[in-house]
């Protein structure tokens, strides 16, 4: 029998814009004036650089998984479950704006395009891109079971989990999110760390290991996190070291990243990325988190 391989899985948090509907101070004026006219308009300009990265991986033939906000999973066509969610939803810190329902973006009818895409598997992150830290139990169970249930319009059902604003676990009580995403079916999750506080920073998470569980979840540990979408030639050589590292201890390499990192510099770091991974091919397997935590 042959041995196993060392891994490499690659997650990407997808948002569109989310977080930060519809400015970021940092954005520059055209980047600015695209969402605008987008949003007077009501088209969805944040969806072009999900796309973008979806064909790179298409043309790469690189696996993904690909954390979704929840509420991203719907067609325009059909927002019903977006109306009911809001109804519903009591005032918090993160949603200051009244009029949601009709700006989030609604990326369904492309998403559904790649739903029978073996490359990719299709995880969640949130409905509203909600932290779990700011919000009650209550509110965090319909989040993510809303999700769950947004996917599932477009006939995909959701496996894996990643939180918004690596917001998973709180020391004070740890087994919370895990045992909602247990009771939605939701087998996997990106690992970040345990956290004292809101505020606290997180105690351990960046680190190449296999997968482990927690509180009846499967979880994995981000390896490296790419921050920005500049060409950056220092982090090609620290995503070598890393992938080495990872076939030489037999371990798991996970990288993580959003599609909104890539807005403001293109995607050129990010194909630079997924050629140098490809081309450690031969001695690690690229898979997704879903594949990893079946064969568990
Ligand atoms: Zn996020």
């Amino acid at each position: 029998m042959s041995k196993t391989k060392a891994a490499v899985i690659l997650m990407i948090d997808a948002e569109g814009e989310f977080s930060r509907i519809a400015f970021n101070p940092k954005d520059n004026l055209l980047h600015k004036t695209k969402m605008l006219i987008s949003r007077l308009l009501n088209l969805d300009y944040s969806i072009n650089t999900f796309v973008k990265m979806l064909n790179i991986l298409n043309k790469y033939n690189f696996p993904a998984t690909l954390f979704i906000v929840g509420s991203l999973y719907l067609e325009k066509k059909n927002k019903y479950l977006l109306k009911e969610y809001l109804k519903s939803k009591p005032k918090t810190r993160y949603l200051f704006k009244n009029n949601l329902f009709k700006i989030v973006p609604c990326w369904g009818s492309y998403i559904k395009k790649q739903r029978k895409n073996k490359l990719f598997d299709f995880g969640i992150h949130n409905f509203l891109h909600e932290s779990n830290f700011a919000e009650s139990d209550k509110q965090i169970s319909r989040a993510i079971e809303y999700s769950v249930k947004a996917a599932k319009t477009i006939g995909i059902t959701p496996k894996t989990y990643a939180a918004p604003w690596f917001k998973l676990e709180e020391a004070k009580n740890p087994t919370r999110v895990y045992n909602i995403l247990k009771k939605n079916g939701i087998t996997a999750t990106r690992f970040d760390g345990i956290k004292e506080t809101e505020k606290n920073t997180i105690t351990k998470s960046e680190s190449i290991k296999k997968i482990f569980s927690r509180y009846g979840i499967n979880c994995i540990n981000g390896s490296h996190f790419i921050g920005n979408g500049k060409i950056n030639k220092e982090e090609y050589r620290l995503i070598k070291k890393g992938i080495e590292k990872a076939i030489k201890t037999n371990t798991i390499y996970a990288i993580s990243t959003h599609d909104t990192t890539f807005v403001r510099h293109g995607i050129k770091h990010f194909e630079n990325i997924i050629k140098l991974i490809k081309s450690y091919n031969k001695r690690i397997s690229i898979t997704t988190l879903s594949a990893i935590a079946g064969k568990r």
